[in-house]
């Protein structure tokens, strides 16, 4: 895909499933399981839906998937699909794991940064050895030091080698991390959780993480039950929903299976997405 002067491709890591009533916090299963139906087990099957960005002589990854550091129980829980996945991905498109400059988690839950290490004669390590890795301070901090409500969604695998091989480039706040591209903050699901503008020739696309995860999350109330502060996630969607929708951003979404690429567009005040095909 072209945005201007920047060329992307939106690469999927495989699908997983998770809980459905833990993805659409207090909506009703009649509600959500119609946009979204369960499995026998009641999970909901997502994406895990990755950008590869070319701008300024740079590779930036954004998003890491799920990784395969994972146990056959584990593997079953969340029901982890694939191949291909990430790496078959860049490898389909001739980009070596040396060759990326930069990598952005948006935030450190595995299902965002697995592949960002990988088990090397036993051990962890960091997959794009020449990358510099950007997260916000925050959530590093927050991923080292969990709470018992959350320390399930933080694996120190995914994040510990990064800092012991000094790759972390760490952020507090909003910044341009390469021209074109820009960090934004989108604290709510986690405190210190950002997304990614995309900016060039007058166009514009976000991606918006796990603030609104798939289309079905665009009603301002469908949020996850997963979210540390569902109030600051509230305000944070009727700020960046209608801005996207009047600015006719590129919206991209992490975790929709179906509809990873969408224009948004207001009906009566309800937003519904226009789904853009992939390359
Ligand atoms: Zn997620």
């Amino acid at each position: 895909m072209k945005l201007g002067d920047i060329e992307f491709h939106i690469l999927s890591d495989g699908q997983f499933r998770l809980d459905g009533g833990a993805m659409f916090g207090v909506v009703p299963r009649p509600l959500w399981e119609k946009r979204m139906p369960p499995d026998e087990r009641n999970r909901i099957t997502l994406g895990m839906n990755c950008l590869l960005i070319r701008t300024a002589g740079k590779w930036v990854l954004v998003e890491t998937g799920a990784g395969d550091k994972w146990d056959a129980k584990h593997r079953d829980i969340f029901a982890i699909g694939g191949p291909p996945r990430l790496p078959d991905h860049l490898h389909a498109r001739g980009v070596k794991p040396e060759q990326i400059d930069i990598v952005i988690n948006t935030h450190l839950h595995f299902d965002h940064c697995g592949w960002n290490t990988r088990i090397v004669d036993g051990k962890a390590r960091p997959t794009f050895p020449n990358a510099r890795y950007v997260v916000q301070r925050g959530e590093l901090e927050h991923a080292k030091q969990p709470t018992e409500r959350d320390r399930a969604s933080y694996l120190l695998d995914n994040f510990r080698p990064v800092e012991e091989s000094g790759q972390w480039w760490l952020l507090e706040g909003d910044r341009e991390v390469v021209p074109g591209v820009e960090v934004v903050r989108l604290p709510g699901h986690t405190r210190d959780m950002q997304g990614v503008r995309l900016s060039s020739g007058g166009k514009s696309a976000i991606f918006f993480a796990d603030l609104v995860p798939t289309t079905a999350h665009l009603p301002f109330p469908w949020i996850m039950g997963y979210d540390l502060y569902p109030m600051t996630t509230l305000e944070n969607k009727k700020k960046w929903i209608p801005e996207a929708a009047r600015q006719g951003w590129l919206c991209l979404f992490a975790h929709d299976p179906q509809v990873p690429a969408a224009y948004l567009r207001e009906r009566d005040g309800r937003y519904e997405a226009e789904p853009v095909p992939l390359d």
